[in-house]
């Protein structure tokens, strides 16, 4: 697989803002027009359209020749883990000037240490008559964590535990006669008096480039590849796929990492909001709508973990996903994840259709492991739904590691998804 386009929009999606209007301009370019939450909207058959929540989740959608129809429906998420700039950032002593954050997610720590790091996110910058929102990605090396030696921590690679509030503050100048602060460099860079930045959502970034490695160049390296590379998958395949009597459906959602519990969220109204106005606007009633989505589907796809090599224990003992062997399908037995014997057989079947292999991923029976998006949404929206992701190491790491061929596997597979419908009858399944 040609890894440009992933690439550009690994890093061109720095915070979950960026993700967004990645996605948008994708759209767009291919024919999605926006709708707006607070004006109505006239859909059409035949039409695609996109609408957007706190301009960090995105739901994309495509309606059939033959109008109102069930769901096809994918999700991902937008953000990840990272460190968020607090108010007041700059801390000033023994002679320097450190920035304080607090964590966004659960991340690993260590990798965050010696790497050139800037900010990204939104600020909000006084116009005449209010303040508008800009997005706002630094192209400079601001940052760095610098580790504490080993001659001063001889136990380090033995056992360390890490405060986020003492060894993870970013150093940012040394101190100097004039006053040195962040927004008076946001400022500059963003063409924009610093006073007039009213408030700002801004989070830490690693400057370095994702890259394609290894000896056969199997290997993909970067920031947020959990879950923008599985993003990136669900808009190309949407955006490949054929024709077909469903309605597509593509759902991309802030704060997963933080429990989905925000406006935006895979736990918020957004995604029933979404769905229900385009029934609505289709001159669908109640009835019509539930019965769509009856007939609806779900992947909610999240990146999984890979048979580490230094590890293997750590995996459970008869299934062990590994990197450029598929699809993932995720199976839990007390329901994180919503994949049951009926949904991963219409994820099979696809993956089938599509040429694509598939594995499966349960946690060990001792670990708890971790949560995504499909149970959370289908309390809001009850469909039959599957979990599925991509292989990959180092998750929740700032620079992450997955395999190049998983990404032309998801892109079939959610082209093949895309351009099908579920029929049942009875207790049969028909794919189409
Ligand atoms: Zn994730």
């Amino acid at each position: 697989m040609n890894c440009e386009n992933l690439i550009q929009f690994l890093s061109s999606s720095p915070t979950a803002w960026h993700a967004v209007d990645t996605v948008k301009n994708t759209l767009t370019e291919n024919g999605y027009a926006e709708l707006k939450e607070s004006e109505k909207w006239q859909i059409e058959p035949c039409g695609k359209y996109f609408v957007r929540r706190n301009d960090s989740s995105l739901i994309a959608f495509e309606i059939p020749e033959k109008g109102f129809a069930p769901f096809m429906a994918a999700a991902a998420h937008t953000d990840s883990p990272s460190f968020r700039i607090k108010p007041h950032p700059e801390m000033k002593g023994s002679g320097a000037v450190r920035i304080n954050t607090e964590g966004y997610g659960g991340m690993l720590c260590h990798p965050w240490f010696d790497r050139p790091l800037s900010c990204a996110g939104r600020i909000m910058v006084k116009t005449e008559n209010g303040f508008e929102s800009r997005l706002f990605k630094s192209e400079q090396d601001l940052f760095m964590i610098p580790s504490l030696a080993i001659h001063m921590n001889r136990g380090v690679n033995e056992n360390t535990s890490l405060n986020k509030q003492k060894d993870l503050m970013p150093l940012f100048a040394m101190e100097s006669k004039e006053e040195i602060k962040l927004y008076d460099v946001i400022a500059k860079e963003a063409g924009i008096k610093s006073e007039d930045i009213i408030d700002s959502d801004l989070l830490l970034y690693v400057r370095e480039e994702p890259r394609v490695w290894g000896a056969k160049k199997e290997f993909i390296s970067g920031p947020h590849l959990d879950d923008l590379y599985c993003a990136w998958g669900l808009t190309n395949g949407m955006i490949a796929a054929d024709n077909s009597n469903a309605i597509k459906v593509l759902a991309l959602f802030d704060n997963e990492e933080v429990g989905s519990l925000t406006k935006q969220g895979a736990y918020s109204t957004f995604f029933y909001d979404t769905l229900k106005r385009i029934s609505i606007s289709m001159g669908k009633d109640e009835e019509d709508f539930l019965m769509a989505l009856a007939e609806s589907f779900l992947v909610s796809a999240d990146n999984a973990h890979a048979v580490h090599p230094n590890y293997p224990e750590k995996i459970d003992p008869t299934n062990q996903p590994k990197i450029n062997s598929g699809i993932v399908i995720k199976f839990n037995g007390n329901q994180k994840y919503t994949s049951d014997a009926f949904s991963a057989s219409v994820m099979r079947s696809v993956c089938e259709k599509a040429g694509v292999p598939v594995q499966e991923f349960v946690n060990r029976s001792d670990m708890a492991g971790g949560s995504t998006l499909g149970n959370l949404s289908n309390v809001q929206v009850s469909l039959n739904a599957v979990d599925i992701g991509l292989a990959q190491l180092a998750m929740h790491s700032c620079y992450e590691t997955a395999g190049v061929q998983d990404g032309e596997y998801l892109v079939n597979a959610m082209k093949c998804y895309y351009g099908s419908a579920i029929r049942k009858n009875g207790n049969r399944i028909e794919l189409l």
